[in-house]
């Protein structure tokens, strides 16, 4: 299988890093790293059999997994030559005191999220319309309001009369990991030393031709994209920072 690694960008191969033996902790072997060791952080180690490592700066081009017992994923080299999934080590990294959401690439509708939502002052929750109403921005749903007096006067909150109803569907993006995509291993690396300030999963995967994933940064990403479409076509791994559904209607002869 051939070997990428997703940050904010697509590079060919992965990297090998050094870990100590799982059995005998004198003896450092080569390994992927994925996530980082230390507190709030996880640390998943892959061992990477010598013969794909020539030198220490080495990077996988091509692998093939393997799971020894309970034992694994370790990189071995290549035997299957025609499998067209692929190796994907994915570290898209989280915005400053953010973090990072994956999610498949794909749309649904679902139940609204915000659903019997009360949190009136939730700005991402509702848009406010020219007559003073308000409509769901996830769903489209009107929110049910009650007059301020009117709530005061029968002793209710008027804030908690002031609520998404309970029905509106919305299209969402569905959950992580979509079809076509295995997690092969899972890491977290973080910032701060308690590693409370943000953070992001890292994954290993393994992509079928035609499975793709997205991921949206959080935090302050000084005017990078937040959002990563990956797209594994069976020959290239396909970042775009749009959604490429979304650009899928009808075609307009000009
Ligand atoms: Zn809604």
């Amino acid at each position: 299988m051939k070997c990428f690694t997703v940050t904010t960008k697509v590079e060919e191969g992965i990297r090998v890093g050094r870990t100590t033996a799982p059995f005998d902790a004198s003896k450092v072997v080569p390994a992927v790293l994925v996530g980082e060791h230390g507190r709030g952080r996880k640390l998943h180690q892959c061992p990477v059999e010598g013969a794909l490592v020539s030198d220490e700066n080495a990077r996988i081009d091509r692998a093939d997994l393997v799971k020894r017992g309970s034992f694994g994923p370790v990189f071995v080299p290549e035997e299957v030559r025609d499998d067209r999934r692929a190796i994907v080590l994915v570290a898209v990294p989280a915005g400053f005191r953010g973090g990072v959401r994956f999610t498949a690439a794909s749309k649904s509708r679902k139940p609204c999220p915000a659903r019997q939502s009360t949190t009136l002052p939730n700005s991402e929750c509702f848009e406010k319309l020219a007559d003073g109403s308000k409509k769901c921005q996830l769903c489209g749903t009107a929110w049910i309001e009650k007059d301020v007096a009117a709530s005061e006067a029968a002793g209710e909150d008027w804030w908690a009369n002031q609520r998404h109803p309970d029905s509106g569907e919305a299209l969402m993006f569905d959950s992580f990991p979509p079809e076509g995509v295995t997690v092969v291993a899972e890491g977290y690396v973080a910032q701060g030393d308690a590693g409370r300030m943000g953070g992001n999963a890292e994954y290993l995967l393994i992509l079928k031709p035609g499975a793709g994933f997205r991921a949206r940064r959080a935090g302050r990403l000084y005017g990078a994209p937040a959002e990563v479409f990956v797209r594994w076509d069976g020959e290239n791994l396909v970042l775009s920072n749009e959604d490429p559904s979304a650009s899928k209607g009808p075609v307009e002869r000009l």
